[in-house]
């Protein structure tokens, strides 16, 4: 046994496990120098902005209060609208999650009698509480804002004569989900986005186009607002955030569009001139700095996942050899019994927590009990090491972080070892 192998064995990773891991490892070494490589050339992205912006320690300053001439917070949203190419940005810690950015970019935007479109199928749970699909108080609906959607193609392409016809008189702002999220869909390259919003705005070209673009930050060297969307939304405990903000949200895009949500996000005429950052600032600045990196180290552990749980037998989207587009991995485990194994798995790696048994419960927002699997700093992170997925066929996990590429290498393989010990997948050369 090496000295790793040990340490491996040390940490609950038998060497079979092990050794099945490092051979995958074997066939993935190009594909991981490519993803250091844009991560080289997103950093220095990032860099080059906070130097335009002249980043300084004075924006490192806590503000309370309003939070007038905030010096940190104007600066970090120069910063961060620079990196996306528009004209403005709203990155606060008063936005609560991903959640509330799109909720805010979609209600500022939106007025009663306005339709909003998906032409990508159905969108991210939370959202459809946000929009109104499943009714709830406050949606979009109760406003008078009406809501059309446009399936995708069997073959997870843009139905796009479905979405001609879609875009009618009323439709003001359509609304793409760059990631997945919990369906078995593919996920959308930048290119993919950037045709569908140019199709989109050859129909109606006042039309407002804007990408969810969570879990999708930094995985490219361009984000969908270099291809026209009119906002990109995300949260900031996850990529962008670099696992170290410990809350927040952003929106990037058109002044006008940016405007409208600051209003919303405060109020009308207060916008973007209050909002203290109750000392926040070095963790977003920090995060942001460290974002490109931190994505690398997850998508290596994504793609790392994807070849070990193929190499068994298991359904993964995407699958191992494809290209990727953001940090999540679907695995598909058939059963509520390998979900929870899985679960437990990547709970075990967890350097917080990691004594402690995931199990499914009801979470606020979703229609299904949800199993998760988090031992994070920042809690309910999601660049850090986590696994979750909705109790519903087909029982896929979807795992996604790992602050470094060691540590989404070790929760994978720990994953793997609770399966193997409760007999949901046999490793070959187990016993
Ligand atoms: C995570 C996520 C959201 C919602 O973000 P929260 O921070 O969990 O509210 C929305 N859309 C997608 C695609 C996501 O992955």
């Amino acid at each position: 046994m090496s000295e790793l192998e040990r340490m491996y064995a040390t940490l609950g990773v038998s060497k079979n496990v092990y050794r099945f891991g490092e051979a995958a490892l074997a066939s993935l070494r190009e594909r991981f120098a490519a993803i250091d490589e844009r991560a080289e050339f997103n950093q220095a992205k990032v860099l080059a902005a906070m130097q335009k912006h002249r980043v300084s320690a004075a924006c490192f300053a806590a503000t309370t209060g309003y939070g007038y001439n905030d010096v940190g917070r104007d600066t970090l949203e120069r910063v961060y609208a620079d990196c996306f190419h528009t004209e403005a940005a709203l990155v606060r810690p008063q936005i609560t999650c991903g959640t509330h950015a799109l909720a805010v970019a979609l209600s500022a935007n939106l007025l009663p009698g306005d339709e909003l479109l998906s032409p990508v199928g159905r969108p991210y749970d939370t959202l459809e509480e946000v929009i109104g699909i499943r009714e709830s108080a406050c949606s979009l609906a109760e406003y008078g804002v009406s809501y059309a959607e446009e399936a995708l193609l069997p073959d997870g392409g843009f139905d796009y004569e479905g979405i001609r016809r879609a875009i009618g008189p009323k439709t003001k702002l359509i609304t793409i989900q760059r990631s997945k999220g919990y369906a078995t869909r593919p996920t959308f390259s930048v290119a993919q986005i950037g045709e569908l919003i140019a199709f989109c705005k050859s129909v109606k070209p006042d039309v407002l186009c804007m990408v969810d673009n969570c879990y999708g930050e930094f995985v490219e060297t361009i984000e969908p607002s270099d291809v026209g969307a009119d906002m990109v939304v995300g949260s900031l405990i996850k990529n962008p955030g670099g696992g170290l903000a410990p809350i927040g949200g952003y929106i990037c895009g058109t002044r006008a569009c940016v405007e409208r949500c600051a209003y919303r996000l405060s109020a009308p005429g207060l916008g973007q001139e209050v909002g203290a950052n109750l000392g926040l600032m070095t963790a977003l600045y920090q995060g942001f700095f460290l974002a490109p990196t931190v994505t690398a180290g997850a998508l290596k552990g994504a793609i790392f996942a994807a070849t070990l749980y193929e190499r068994l037998g298991f359904t993964v989207v995407p699958r191992a050899g494809e290209t990727r587009h953001d940090i999540i991995q679907c695995v598909e485990l058939g059963s509520e019994a390998a979900m929870r194994a899985f679960c437990l798995g990547i709970q075990a790696a967890a350097p917080v927590d990691s004594y402690v048994t995931p199990l499914p419960w009801d979470m606020p927002g979703y229609e299904h009990p949800v199993i998760m699997a988090a031992g994070a700093f920042i809690q309910g992170s999601s660049i850090e090491l986590s696994a979750d997925g909705p109790i519903r066929p087909p029982y896929a996990v979807y795992f996604q972080g790992g602050l470094t590429w060691a540590h989404a290498k070790l929760g994978v393989l720990l994953s793997l070892q609770k399966l193997a010990d409760a007999g949901l997948a046999r490793i070959p050369g187990e016993a």
